[in-house]
């Protein structure tokens, strides 16, 4: 059975008639990695791995939803007070809650949702949760009068306030905004974002997951905006956005070769995401697989934070003859994206199943991905 009638089934036994469905979708990022703290760009689009919700408005102040995934049914009010304890439920309540934060309207409802996006794979299923809930209250209960953006704000806020996770807005973004056959150019400084051509027929996406994920003592993550704030700070620049190589080169002797590398990755980075831009309105997908090579490898040697297991992927993918591959997401575990020829996928696969598993004990998990519409209405 497809989702869609999964849900209008379960929907009908509990609460004993139809509401309206609607979905959202998890993301990939195919280029600009770690720049988004440096007001630079990232590339994302929606996937074909969905969370999809049926809701009706229940003419109460109580929410009450089933995951069928979790096989948990929870039951909140829409006070601050109110909310509950479950992981997954804060993400909708919290949705809840910065809507009416914003002044705009939630009253009670009845929910069943369900969804395909991987859960902690890199690619986002919970911005893909909060995006669904967001897309649907503001059609239920707003009239469609809250915007994309703040949408996508608003999935931001969620997991800030209550889920404990200090992301950026790339993933509610990309969720949101998602369209068929595009790829977004979200610019993290000015938030002005504009859609590129993504159709790479011959070829198809696959994320290879490592399953790893090292958690370093002193945050690598911390370590690395330092380093990008003591460049700009150097250069008389708010972020390194504004930075290019001949201003880094000048400046080489006064700064410490790490902060030296850390900058030069994310001026180069800067410029590979435009590269790719210029590439798809050309078609060119070789070269966007070149310059997703060039960014592993300016994450691995100038950044620092890849790890074995994913270089281990990448040197599979290149010896496969893969056309774009690199880690996708901060690093120190988690996924390569790759971008394959379609005559290749198999043997590809199988390498990568075969070899890393030899190596390290266990098999990635792979996952085809097509690039798909974001939050939406399901007719
Ligand atoms: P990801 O990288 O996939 O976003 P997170 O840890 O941020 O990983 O979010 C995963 C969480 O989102 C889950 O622990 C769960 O609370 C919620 N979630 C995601 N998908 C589902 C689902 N299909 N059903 C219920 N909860 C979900
Ligand atoms: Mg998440």
């Amino acid at each position: 059975m497809e989702l869609k009638e999964i849900i209008n089934k379960v929907f009908a036994e509990r609460f004993g008639a139809e509401g309206t469905i609607y979905a959202s979708a998890g993301r990939i990022n195919l280029i600009g990695e770690h720049t988004d703290y440096n007001g630079g760009f990232v590339f994302p689009g929606a996937i074909d791995k969905v969370i999809m919700a049926e809701i009706r408005p229940n003419d109460t102040d109580t929410v009450r939803v089933f995951s069928i995934d979790i096989d948990e049914y929870v039951e909140f009010g829409l006070n601050e007070a109110d909310a509950p304890s479950q992981s997954w439920a804060r993400y909708i309540f919290g949705v809840c809650r910065e809507i009416i934060k914003r002044g705009g309207t939630v009253k009670g409802f009845d929910a069943v949702f369900a969804g395909n996006v991987p859960l902690g794979a890199g690619l986002s299923s919970s911005a893909a949760l909060e995006s669904c809930f967001a897309f649907a209250l503001n059609d239920l209960f707003n009239g469609n009068t809250i915007d994309k953006f703040e949408l996508a704000r608003i999935g931001q806020s969620t997991e800030h306030n209550y889920c404990g996770v200090n992301c950026g807005i790339m993933d509610q973004f990309a969720s949101v905004f998602g369209k068929k056959g595009h790829l977004m150019r979200l610019d993290c400084r000015s938030g002005e974002y504009e859609y590129f051509p993504f159709n790479p027929e011959g070829y198809t996406l696959v994320l290879v997951d490592s399953v790893v994920k090292h958690e370093l003592a002193d945050s690598p993550y911390n370590k690395r905006r330092a380093s990008c704030e003591r460049v700009a700070k150097r250069l008389g620049i708010e972020t390194l956005r504004d930075a290019e190589m001949h201003m880094l080169e000048a400046i080489k002797s006064d700064i410490t070769a790490e902060d030296y590398l850390r900058a030069k990755y994310v001026i180069e980075e800067k410029q590979r995401v435009l590269d790719v831009c210029d590439a798809l309105n050309a078609g060119d997908y070789d070269t966007v697989g070149r310059c997703m090579y060039a960014t592993h490898a300016g994450l691995s040697h100038d950044y620092e934070v890849s790890c074995e297991e994913l270089d281990y992927l990448n040197e599979i993918a290149r010896e496969c003859g893969v056309t774009g591959s690199r880690i996708m997401g901060g690093g120190f575990g988690g996924c390569t994206i790759n971008l394959v020829k379609n005559d290749l996928l198999d043997k590809f696969t199988a390498t990568a199943r075969d070899r890393f598993a030899a190596r390290y004990g266990h098999e990635p998990k792979i996952y085809e991905v097509v690039i798909s519409d974001g939050a939406r209405r399901v007719e």
